[in-house]
């Protein structure tokens, strides 16, 4: 299994400006998650939740401070080895037209099509996690119903999960989700929480609820791209 990285992240003092951004859109941040925890992130609409989460994997470039995961500047990191260690859902779920298998196994490194007898459970179990699988299992055509056009007609909630099992399939060390539980229920959110606390990922993940805040190790607080809490639930 490909996993070449261990799921310690750390920033420090990282800023980061857009190139035609007049004010920094992150200032000075600095926050550390241990192998394992579970980091939630809370901020108003622009304040720069979404841009954190995306100078894990480099998709944008800090302009200042340092990253580190597993101990190691992400700049260090072999760009393949680092992306294969993060799994990032982001806040639109991005699906294409093919069929629920492909969509769950697209990127995955271990997962080959012509293989797919041998790695369906793997497809099944990341479903079950995501709590995803009983929705496929309803489907005629199961996991090989299609969606996307022509395709059955997913509902938010269900995009979420499916994109959180494409996700997990990758057996990432740091899983990310970028508000991609807003469109659950109480009862299913509780329940993905609850599977994922077996996957010993650590975990980044933005909300704007204050209950899944709640279950996570610590919460970092920002606004306008300055932290303005960080700590656990009940030291803020
Ligand atoms: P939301 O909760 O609405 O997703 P957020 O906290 O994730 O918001 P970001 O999407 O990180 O916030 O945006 C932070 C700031 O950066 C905003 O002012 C936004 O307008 C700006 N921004 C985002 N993407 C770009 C971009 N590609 N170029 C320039 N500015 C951007």
């Amino acid at each position: 299994q490909v996993r070449p990285l261990e799921g310690e992240l750390e920033f420090r003092n990282v800023s980061f400006n857009y190139p035609r951004s007049e004010k920094p859109i992150l200032d000075n941040i600095s926050f550390k998650v241990s192998q394992g925890e579970k980091l939630a992130i809370m901020g108003a609409t622009g304040s720069g939740k979404s841009t954190l989460l995306n100078l894990i994997p480099r998709i944008f470039e800090a302009s200042s401070g340092e990253i580190l995961v597993s101990g190691m500047e992400v700049r260090e990191w072999p760009l393949k080895d680092l992306r294969d260690s993060i799994g990032l859902v982001p806040q639109q779920s991005i699906l294409f037209t093919g069929s629920i298998l492909e969509n769950l196994s697209w990127g995955a490194p271990s997962v080959t099509t012509s293989d797919t007898e041998v790695h369906i459970d793997e497809l099944e179990e990341a479903a079950k996690k995501a709590q995803i699988h009983e929705s496929i299992d309803s489907f005629p055509q199961k996991y090989a119903t299609r969606v996307g056009q022509k395709g059955v007609n997913l509902s938010g909630g269900q995009k979420q999960r499916l994109s959180i099992a494409r996700a997990l399939v990758r057996k990432p060390s740091i899983l990310i989700l970028d508000d991609s539980t807003s469109a659950l229920d109480v009862k299913t959110e509780t329940a993905l929480w609850d599977a994922l606390e077996g996957e010993n990922a650590t975990m980044l993940v933005v909300t704007q609820k204050i209950q899944t805040a709640k279950g996570a190790d610590k919460i970092l607080l920002l606004d306008e791209g300055i932290v303005v809490g960080y700590g656990t639930h009940q030291d803020l």
